[in-house]
C-alpha cells in the first residue's frame, strides 16, 4: 500500500524504521517513523543507503498494482482474427464560443437511430449516432465534453479515448488562440483532425479564410491538395451535418484501422461520473475492448461494484455494450474520475481489493500533497 510512512519504506528496503529515523536525524531531518518524507530527503536517504530511488508515475504505479493481481489494462487479447471493426470515437475541440456545444447538440439530432426510434438523447457524457455512408449504416461515438480540457486531462492520465478530433472554427471569427491550442493537442496525440467551419449562416462568415489560416498551421484542405477534410456547417441552421458525419467516417476509413476484440473481458474508460440522489453513483463508461454486460464485476478507478443496470443515450436499458459504445453504468460503490480506466474482473471480491488499494493510494497521495510532501512509495523503484 502507499501507506508511505518511514516504516513502510524500512520494510521495503529491509532495515528497521528506528535506524532510518537515526540516519535522517544525522542528516538533520527530524522525522518520526509514521511520517512521510519529501523528495530531497528521499533522494539523500537513497544515496545514504545505496538504494536506487526513482519517481514512479501514477500510471506506472497503477500498472504495477494491476500486475500484482495478474491483470493488465490496454491490450486486445487474442489475435488478428479476433478483432472486429469498431466505430470511431470523436472529440469536439475549438475556441470558446465557436459552437462546440451547439454542434454536439445538432449532431445528436441528426442521428438516424434517434429519428427512427423517435428518441430524444439524454446527456450522459457521450453518445453514439448512426449515419448512412454509401448505403451502409455507420456509427460514430461522440464524447460530449467539449473543450480540450477533458481531452488533455484524459491524455495526461495516459488514457487515449479519442480516435478523431473535430476542430470547430467559427467562420466569422476565424482561427483563434484556442483553435491553435486544440490543434496542437490533436497533433501531439497523433489524432487526425476534421475541420468543421461553423456559423456559415452568419453574415461576415468567410470559410475560405479559415481554410487559408489553417493551411498555415499544416492543416491543408483536401481541395487544396492536402489530406484534411474541411466541412462548412451551421450548428444553428443545421447545415452540413450529414456531410460532417460522413467526413468523420471517411477519415476513419482512410487513416485508421479501428478494431477491437469484442469477445474478451471488457475494459475502457470512465468518461463522466456523478452521484445521483436516487440511483447512487452513476458513471458513463466508454467500452474500448470486450463486451460489458449487466451482472459483470467491475473496477473503475477507486470504485467497484457489479453492473446493476446499463442505459444508453436514450435512457433505454441495454444488456451489453460492445467496443466504442458509451453506456451509463449503475451499481458502483463510488464515483470514478473522468479518465479513470475500468475493467471487468472475475468477481466482486477481486474488484473490491483493487479498488481499495487504489483508494488508499489516492488518499495518501492527497495527504502527501496537502502536507507538501510526497509519499515514500512515489519514489521507490522496487
Ligand atoms: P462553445 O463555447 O464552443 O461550446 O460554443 P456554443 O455552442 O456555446 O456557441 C456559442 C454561441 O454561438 C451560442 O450563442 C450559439 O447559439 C452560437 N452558435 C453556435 N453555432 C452557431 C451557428 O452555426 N450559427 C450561429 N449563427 N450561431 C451559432
Ligand atoms: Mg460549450
Amino acid at each position: 500500500a502507499r501507506g508511505a510512512s518511514l516504516t513502510d519504506f524500512a520494510d521495503k528496503v529491509g532495515v528497521d524504521a528506528a535506524s532510518l529515523v537515526q540516519v535522517l536525524f544525522h542528516m538533520g531531518e527530524m522525522v518520526t517513523a509514521t511520517q512521510s518524507v519529501n523528495d530531497e530527503t528521499l533522494q539523500l536517504l537513497g544515496e545514504e543507503l545505496n538504494y536506487d530511488v526513482q519517481v514512479v508515475s501514477p500510471e506506472d504505479e497503477d500498472r504495477e498494482l494491476l500486475e500484482s493481481f495478474s491483470l493488465e489494462f490496454g491490450e486486445d487479447e487474442g489475435d488478428e482474427a479476433d478483432l472486429a471493426a469498431r466505430p470511431p470515437v470523436v472529440t469536439v475541440m475549438g475556441h470558446v464560443d465557436h459552437g462546440k456545444t451547439k454542434l454536439l447538440d445538432a449532431l445528436r439530432k441528426a442521428n438516424v437511430a434517434a429519428k427512427e426510434a423517435g428518441g430524444i438523447t439524454q446527456s450522459i457524457g457521450a453518445y453514439q449516432v448512426v449515419t448512412e455512408v454509401d448505403g451502409n449504416e455507420r456509427a460514430i461515438t461522440f464524447i460530449d465534453t467539449p473543450g480540450h480540457e477533458a481531452f488533455t486531462a484524459m491524455r495526461a492520465r495516459g488514457a487515449q479515448a479519442t480516435d478523431i478530433a473535430i476542430l470547430v472554427v467559427a467562420a466569422d471569427d476565424g482561427v483563434m488562440p484556442q483553435t491553435v491550442e486544440a490543434l496542437n493537442h490533436a497533433k501531439a496525440a497523433d489524432v487526425p483532425v476534421v475541420v468543421a467551419v461553423n456559423k456559415i449562416d452568419k453574415e461576415g462568415a468567410d470559410s475560405t479564410k479559415v481554410r487559408g489560416q489553417l493551411t498555415e498551421y499544416g492543416l491543408v484542405p483536401e481541395e487544396y491538395g492536402g489530406d484534411t477534410m474541411f466541412i462548412d456547417v451551421s450548428a444553428k441552421a443545421e447545415i452540413g451535418l450529414d456531410a460532417l458525419l460522413e467526413a468523420i467516417v471517411l477519415t476513419a476509413d482512410a487513416e485508421l484501422d479501428l478494431r477491437a476484440n469484442p469477445n474478451q473481458r471488457a475494459e475502457g474508460l470512465a468518461i463522466e461520473a456523478h452521484l445521483d440522489r436516487g440511483r447512487g453513483p452513476v458513471a458513463t463508461v466508454l467500452v474500448q475492448r470486450g463486451t460489458l454486460r449487466v451482472g459483470d464485476s467491475l473496477v473503475a478507478g477507486p470504485a467497484f461494484g457489479r453492473v446493476r443496470a446499463m442505459l444508453d443515450e436514450f435512457g433505454e436499458n441495454i444488456q451489453e455494450a460492445t467496443p466504442s459504445r458509451p453506456a451509463l453504468v449503475l451499481g458502483l460503490t463510488a464515483v470514478p474520475g473522468a479518465g479513470d480506466n475500468f475493467m471487468v474482473v472475475e468477481d466482486d471480491r477481486l474488484a473490491r481489493q483493487i479498488a481499495e488499494k487504489r483508494e488508499a493510494r489516492e488518499r495518501n497521495a492527497l495527504l502527501a500533497k496537502r502536507s507538501g510532501r510526497r509519499t515514500l512509495e512515489d519514489f521507490m523503484s522496487s
